[in-house]
């Protein structure tokens, strides 16, 4: 049997269920079904004895064996329901029906042997099950598999036509007797050998009708490897793809501008992180190849001055830059702080902001000045993938937090020039290991893991109502020391009416708390109007306001110095990585910075455990990797909403780390002696990288 055979000539499935499967579960070819594994397994070697079972176990499965010794239909109408009694050599349990009554009251034989599946409940302290399976040991024996029983994933659509966990079980009994012989090895036998994986007929077997736990792990890691393999072999082929072309703009220059920048503009010396990027970044300009780097450092390591530094390095070659930041303020600070900063160079007046709001006759000039190649950087929203945004000759595309941006607009920016430009991309995301292997594994990455000296660690503290006025008590204390104040309230879609409206409340109580004349409170959200943003920020970044009261749009990017506390409002709505990139509003500059996380009274375990790791740790690598624990990676990497999953069907990226790097170690040096997978011994991986080739559509975004 092939395994792409359609899965509604199965015998047992036919045309109605396999469109049910397809729609449900994805699954349209029996090669579908041979991949559905079980998420989890009974284990039938164990039979309780019903004087065993005990209130731990009440909810939980487990299997009895024992005689129906009576059965009797109790209550009238629609209460009425079947209950029977079952004993064995310990005691008795009833067990109840309340609907179908009929059909499982002529499969219920008094008097005859039973082995029972259910989970119990316990009233009074005496046992029942609500609606066992039940199967006649005669029947149970006969089927040959009394080891550990599979679990399948199911929906209620595919229950209803007898395909629960049970009855897709049963498919798969059928499935294996005729598909076994034909299931052949992917990974070389060489492989196979050196790393004692189990075959993959084997492994196959065993995750679906493990004949001992210890074979049931070896199937499941060798299943798991061979997925994470698969997913590394098509990543690698793709970055070795980008790499052996000779299509990258050559920058061998150290020109003036950024000599002279170097030397006497820069506003503070490097960090030695800052140093080393830098040069990662100079040598990608002299390879040959396009880059495609990834920069990542937390929020604060100072990711602008090398965007910056960068952009003069294309500069001095002759090429211009663009700069992307994923909303309008961060952009306008950009603009400001990099105009700033090149004062009294070559490049001053040569750098130009273009967003969505800028005006017409003032877009004309800029469009005009860009296609000339006047302007030697061009900082923006969205709006620079525009088409009618000509450049001269781009170099170089910086893309800022760039988990806004995907894939489809970053390519958009590819075709401004002949050939593609250089392109760095900078998040302050950090990325646990095992997720940037996965969904980032074709770039390149450079990490800042240094911060600029003199900067002390945030403290952090979570309050609850009752300490508000404490609160407020500590805010007066450090406006009167002159820093100044975000209070940041969640602002999510589905509940954004009632967000709103506890934003302005939150900002009315302020004002009440922080009267003027001795107080400036500012107020900025998304649903403002952009030059009123723009005047919110301003007059708080310029210290006029003491207080700003704000949603969520200043998580990323903005940098104010002198603000130095975060007040995060019901932070327990907040994921852990956003809490993280708003604490990183403050500690920017050298004073003590202070973020206060207030909760509501009563939290779950996850916004606790969330809300104490915050307390806990500063350190962004380690928070994303608890975040990846607490919510799964299907969620963290966002990629499964936008259903653009790396389908990982048995690994996960949060506890299967060490397999993953295992299979990258592996999957590189095969690629370095057979990159195109033609030797005869690689024909399995040529199907396994297929099968696993990302879509060219990956997003690369994540967490926001
Ligand atoms: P991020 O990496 O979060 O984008 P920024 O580039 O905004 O960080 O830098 C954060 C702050 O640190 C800014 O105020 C910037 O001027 C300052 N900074 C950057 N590099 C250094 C350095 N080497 N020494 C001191 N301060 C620095
Ligand atoms: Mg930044």
């Amino acid at each position: 049997m092939r395994a792409d055979m359609d899965i509604k000539f199965l015998a047992g499935v036919g045309e109605r269920r396999a469109s049910l499967l397809s729609t449900e579960l994805g699954i349209r070819s029996v090669g579908d079904l041979l991949h559905h594994y079980p998420h989890r397994y009974i284990d039938r070697t164990k039979v309780y004895r019903i004087a065993e079972l005990r209130e731990e176990n009440a909810l939980s499965m487990v299997q009895l064996r024992g005689r129906i010794v009576g059965k009797a239909y109790l209550g009238e109408g629609r209460k009425q329901r079947l209950v029977a009694t079952m004993v064995d050599s310990t005691g008795e349990i009833e067990l109840v029906w309340f609907q179908r009554t009929n059909w499982v009251e002529k499969q219920l034989e008094v008097g005859r042997e039973y082995i029972l599946l259910g989970k119990p409940s316990f009233f009074g302290g005496k046992a029942n099950i609500v609606h066992p399976e039940l199967e006649t040991v005669e029947k149970f024996l006969s089927r040959g598999n009394l080891g550990m029983q599979g679990v399948y994933g199911t929906t209620e659509k595919l229950t209803a036509v007898g395909l629960g966990s049970k009855g897709l079980y049963t498919l798969q009994c059928t499935l294996w007797e005729q598909i076994k012989e034909s299931i052949v090895e992917t990974l070389p036998e060489e492989l196979v050998h050196s790393l004692d994986l189990m075959s993959r007929r084997e492994a196959l077997q065993n995750i679906h009708f493990p004949s001992s736990p210890r074979a049931l792990q070896a199937a499941t890691y060798r299943l798991k490897f061979e997925e994470l393999f698969g997913v590394q072999l098509g990543i690698l082929s793709l970055k070795a793809g980008r790499t052996t072309m000779q299509n990258g703009f050559f920058f061998p220059r150290v020109g003036e501008l950024f000599s002279d920048f170097y030397n006497n503009h820069i506003p503070f010396p490097l960090t030695g992180a800052q140093k080393r990027v830098v040069k990662e970044i100079r040598a990608d300009f002299t390879s040959g190849h396009q880059m495609n780097r990834l920069l990542q450092g937390d929020v604060g390591s100072g990711k602008t001055l090398v965007a910056l530094m960068s952009m003069l390095l294309a500069a001095d070659n002759g090429y211009q830059s663009c700069m992307m930041a994923p909303t309008e303020i961060l952009a306008r600070q950009h603009f400001a702080s990099i105009t700033k900063m090149l004062r009294g160079t070559a490049a001053e007046g040569r750098v130009a902001v273009l967003t969505g709001s800028t005006k017409v006759k003032e877009r004309r000039q800029i469009l005009e000045r860009t296609e000339s190649g006047e302007v030697l950087i061009l900082i923006g929203t969205h709006a620079l993938i525009e088409d009618r945004v000509k450049f001269g000759n781009l170099g170089l595309v910086v893309i800022d937090e760039q988990h806004r941006f995907g894939v489809e607009q970053r390519a958009k920016l590819w075709t401004k020039n002949s050939q593609p430009p250089h392109i760095l991309v900078m998040t302050a995301t950090p990325i646990p290991r095992t997720l940037a292997m996965t969904l980032y594994g074709d770039l390149d990455v450079s990490v800042i893991d240094e911060m600029p000296v003199g900067r002390k660690p945030i403290k952090t503290y979570h309050l609850k109502e009752a300490l508000r006025l404490r609160l407020h008590g500590f805010m007066r204390e450090q406006i009167a020391l002159g820093r100044q104040v975000y209070v940041v309230y969640p602002l999510i879609k589905e509940s954004e009416a009632l967000d709103y409206q506890n934003l302005y409340d939150g900002f009315d109580n302020i004002i009440k708390a922080f009267p003027t004349p001795d107080y400036t409170v500012g107020v900025l959200h998304g649903k403002m109007h952009p030059d009123d943003k723009a005047l919110a920020m301003k007059l708080f970044a310029e210290g006029n306001h003491n207080i700003l009261v704000a949603t969520s749009v200043i998580e990323v990017g903005v940098d104010v110095p002198n603000a130095s506390v975060i007040v995060i409002e019901s932070a327990e709505r907040f994921g852990l990585s956003q809490l993280h990139q708003l604490r990183g509003r403050v500690g920017r500059g050298a004073e003590q910075s202070y973020c206060i996380l207030m909760s509501g009274d009563n939290l779950s375990r996850d916004a606790e455990a969330r809300l104490a790791a915050m307390v806990e740790t500063t350190d962004g690598f380690k928070l994303s990797e608890l975040d990846l624990k607490l919510r799964g990676a299907g969620d963290v990497n966002g990629t499964r909403q936008s259903g653009e999953a790396i389908d990982l069907r048995i690994a996960s990226l949060s506890t299967d780390g060490q397999i993953l790097e295992q299979a990258r170690m592996v999957a590189s040096s095969i690629l370095e002696g057979d990159p195109q997978l033609t030797k005869p011994e690689h024909r399995g991986l040529a199907a396994l990288r297929e099968r696993y080739k990302p879509a060219a559509a990956i997003d690369y975004g994540m967490i926001s």
